[in-house]
């Protein structure tokens, strides 16, 4: 009897061998049922194989074979097993959480065929002259129609709520939907035509990107380093065109799943008639199956994405973009903790094509492997629209200017000019609520959370001291709980304070809040960026979602509240994500014909950080960070792996680790291994949390290590432990 090889959501590092009766027919990468203990499971079929180690008194038979979707192909296999591989994770938990929910549990699932909708006799005999103007939506599917089907995707550009005005428009016999096959859409789009709306001419830094990109031949992976408004969305519309042309798929990246609608819309509106999905975990579970298959088997074209996206199945894929590249969120902080975006790098590599990282401001790592040529520097130096100049920076020391809590004097009278030029102003500060800390006036009492080595914020919305770390909460105290003092003083500022300090100084002037407690309803950051557009906002002020590629034409100011704490963290990339944070944001001023300015306030005006982003300098302080790094041995230079660990005892956490670092010692490897420290986090949410960082001169001693020390991982007791690997660690 043959033998299957079944990988299973088990944090086993192995697959489990099942039988398969003779006369059925079982292909790799298709899921099957299979018994495990009492319970039956869903698994993917790694391997077919003719001899096991399982005893044959032991060995089960498979339950039932899925063939209610295709089966994941050697390719995708291959990635996943790589990424188990390298991150040091079970094989099948890999291999299952790469998939959508929907596909790892046992109930069959029913994927909804691909309706391409189009008018019927009775709706091409309507004339649009006639029809009710104030049923906009339903005249511009009915005009949009007219020009040609369309399936759902395509017709949501024209509006959100389309689902139901579709389906009115069926029911007065207007309109018709089809099931499409996949065959039936490759046919269709056999002769590869799609319309390309080319919007501008490329500059020629960007035509030379576009053709370095387009002439190359299988793999390469490029840096495209622009500045804010040099136009690298543009590039890659040239580029999607390019592959669209060619019958191919892209896979395009993204950071952060509140940028996928309105890049979803862009991408539309140049590409009217392709198919493109988006991929995130914002998506309901029938949705994202839904999309899923599309990319599968290839009826989707464009694929948009959150870091999940780089597993899926994409039978044409021919290119991927990873946009905003240096960007922490494509790095999985539990589970697999992969990184998007080097995992992306493997599956160009893997598949020969194409893969262009995007930013502003490239990580160390990126811009390091661009200089000595393992990758391809590609630049756009310039701002793509003539007029639009970068902004201007200055630092205003907060030493030597009055402070109306944590806001200059200076920049409230800058705010004040734009109110009355009718620009709008960002401020951006990194920590929501009122004020990051409650304090008794008397006897010291700081609002401590009872399960963190951290503070509870104040929030006095809603009355209540709330910890950012593991949700608890409680409400605001009338009197000190240690000596019953009444005077509480809220200390420093968060966005509401700030906004309360705004509201006062103008009275007139709309405000908007922009942050994770404002933003909580899906619909409501849509509404806000609404707003800001339609002029409708003069202040606006927000944490680092606001930073994040979104284009305010009116915006002409932006102030840096309290950027100094990365200065002096103990985290060695703190700098290097202040300096992109905050030329992102600078970028988010001034980009229309509008000249924008940006005001840092710092203790420390003289930094070399804040001079390298008054004259614009990536290059320089790019150069001084990798300088720092290599005297430090520090990535990119250095590799390294952390294991962490946390639990309710103090004493077990800290001899898991001990023990592990003995055994790693033991094996002689050539590498660094640090000493047993806490956490930055010492403790959250009643767990103990500590590490030990591992560190190797190149990525192959480094995984040659790991591979070695793993049986001993797996040997230490720590069954009332939380504990894995990280490799190439972000957070410290
Ligand atoms: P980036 O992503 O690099 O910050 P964008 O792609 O958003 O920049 O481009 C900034 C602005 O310049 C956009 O309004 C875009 O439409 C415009 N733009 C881009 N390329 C061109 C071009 N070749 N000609 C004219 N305008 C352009
Ligand atoms: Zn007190
Ligand atoms: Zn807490």
């Amino acid at each position: 009897m043959p033998i299957v090889r079944v990988a299973l959501d088990i944090p086993l590092a192995t697959l489990f061998d099942y039988t398969v009766a003779d006369d059925i027919a079982v292909a790799i990468g298709q899921r099957v049922i299979v018994p495990f203990g009492r319970r039956q499971m869903v698994g993917v079929v790694m391997e077919c194989v003719a001899t096991t180690d399982v005893a044959p008194e032991r060995i089960k038979p498979v339950v039932q074979v899925l063939h209610d979707s295709a089966p994941l192909s050697a390719e995708l296999l291959d990635l996943l097993r790589f990424c188990s591989d390298y991150y040091r994770y079970p094989i099948g938990q890999t291999v299952l959480s790469a998939l959508p929910t929907r596909l790892r549990s046992d109930k069959p699932v029913i994927s909804k065929p691909i309706l391409s909708y189009r008018l019927t006799a009775s709706g091409v005999a309507l004339n649009l002259d006639d029809f009710p103007k104030r049923k906009v939506v339903q005249r511009r599917i009915l005009a949009k129609l007219a020009e040609q089907p369309c399936n759902l995707a395509q017709l949501k550009a024209l509006s959100a709520t389309v689902g139901g005005q579709l389906k009115a428009l069926e029911t007065e016999g207007w309109v018709e939907s089809v099931a499409l096959t996949p065959s039936h859409i490759s046919s269709v789009r056999g002769e590869q035509k799609h319309t390309f709306d080319n919007a501008h001419t490329l500059t020629g830094e960007q035509q030379l990107a576009v053709d370095a990109i387009t002439q190359a031949q299988g793999y390469g992976c490029f840096l495209l380093h622009g500045i804010t408004g040099s136009g690298k969305t543009e590039v890659y519309v040239h580029l999607m065109h390019h592959v669209l042309q060619h019958g191919g798929q892209v896979l395009l990246l993204v950071p952060e799943i509140n940028l996928t609608p309105q890049l979803e819309n862009y991408f539309h509106s140049r590409f009217p008639d392709v198919n493109l999905i988006s991929l995130h975990s914002g998506l309901s579970e029938g949705e994202r199956l839904h999309n899923w298959q599309q990319a599968q088997n290839g009826v989707a074209q464009i694929v948009l994405g959150t870091r999940l996206s780089v597993f899926a199945e994409l039978s044409k894929l021919a290119l991927i973009i990873v946009d905003e590249e240096h960007d922490s969120s494509f790095k999985q902080q539990d589970g697999l903790r992969y990184s998007a975006r080097d995992v992306a790098i493997f599956r160009a590599n893997q598949r020969g094509v194409a893969i262009v990282l995007g930013s502003a401001t490239p990580s160390l790592e990126s811009y390091h492997s661009a200089q000595s040529g393992r990758y391809r520097m590609l630049k756009l130096t310039g701002r793509a629209l003539a007029e639009a100049r970068l902004p201007t920076v200055r630092c205003v020391n907060i030493n030597h200017t009055v402070m109306h809590h944590g806001i200059s004097e200076n920049l409230l009278r800058e705010i004040g000019q734009r109110i009355a030029r009718n620009e709008q102003s960002l401020l951006f500060i990194n920590r929501r609520g009122y004020a990051p800390v409650l304090m008794c006036t008397s006897c010291g009492w700081l609002s401590d959370c009872k399960n963190c080595a951290g503070k509870m914020v104040v929030h006095l919305k809603d009355q209540r001291l709330r910890c950012h770390h593991c949700g608890y909460q409680i409400r605001v105290p009338h009197a000190c709980p240690d000596c019953g003092n009444a005077d509480l003083h809220p200390v420093g500022s968060g966005t509401q304070r700030v906004e309360e300090v705004l509201q006062e100084r103008f009275p007139d002037a709309r405000i908007l809040r922009v942050d994770r407690d404002s933003t909580r309803n899906k619909r409501a950051w849509q509404a806000m960026r609404e707003q800001i557009h339609a002029n409708e906002v003069d202040i606006l002020v927000g944490t680092q979602m606001l930073a994040k590629g979104h284009d305010f034409p009116a915006l002409t100011l932006v102030g840096v509240l309290n950027p100094d704490s990365a200065l002096y963290s103990s985290d060695f990339r703190a700098a290097e994500k202040l300096f992109a944070q905050l030329m992102q944001v600078a970028g988010r001023a001034g980009r229309a014909d509008k000249p924008g300015e940006v005001l840092i306030q710092t203790e420390f005006p003289d930094h070399p950080l804040f001079q390298a982003l008054q004259s614009h300098d990536f290059e320089g302080w790019a150069a001084s960070q990798l300088a720092e790094r290599q005297m430090a041995g520090f990535p990119p230079f250095m590799f390294q792996a952390m294991l962490r660990a946390e639990g309710m005892q103090e004493n077990e956490v800290y001899r898991y680790l001990h023990d592990a670092r003995t055994a790693a010692v033991a094996l002689q490897h050539p590498v660094e291994i640090l000493g047993v420290v806490p956490a930055s986090m010492p403790r959250r949410a009643n767990h103990i949390r500590a590490q030990l960082l591992i560190q190797a001169a190149s990525r192959k001693a480094l995984q040659q290590f790991l591979r070695a020390w793993q049986p001993a991982l797996d040997a230490l007791p720590a069954q009332k432990l939380r504990c894995g690997l990280d490799i190439d660690p972000l957070e410290f």
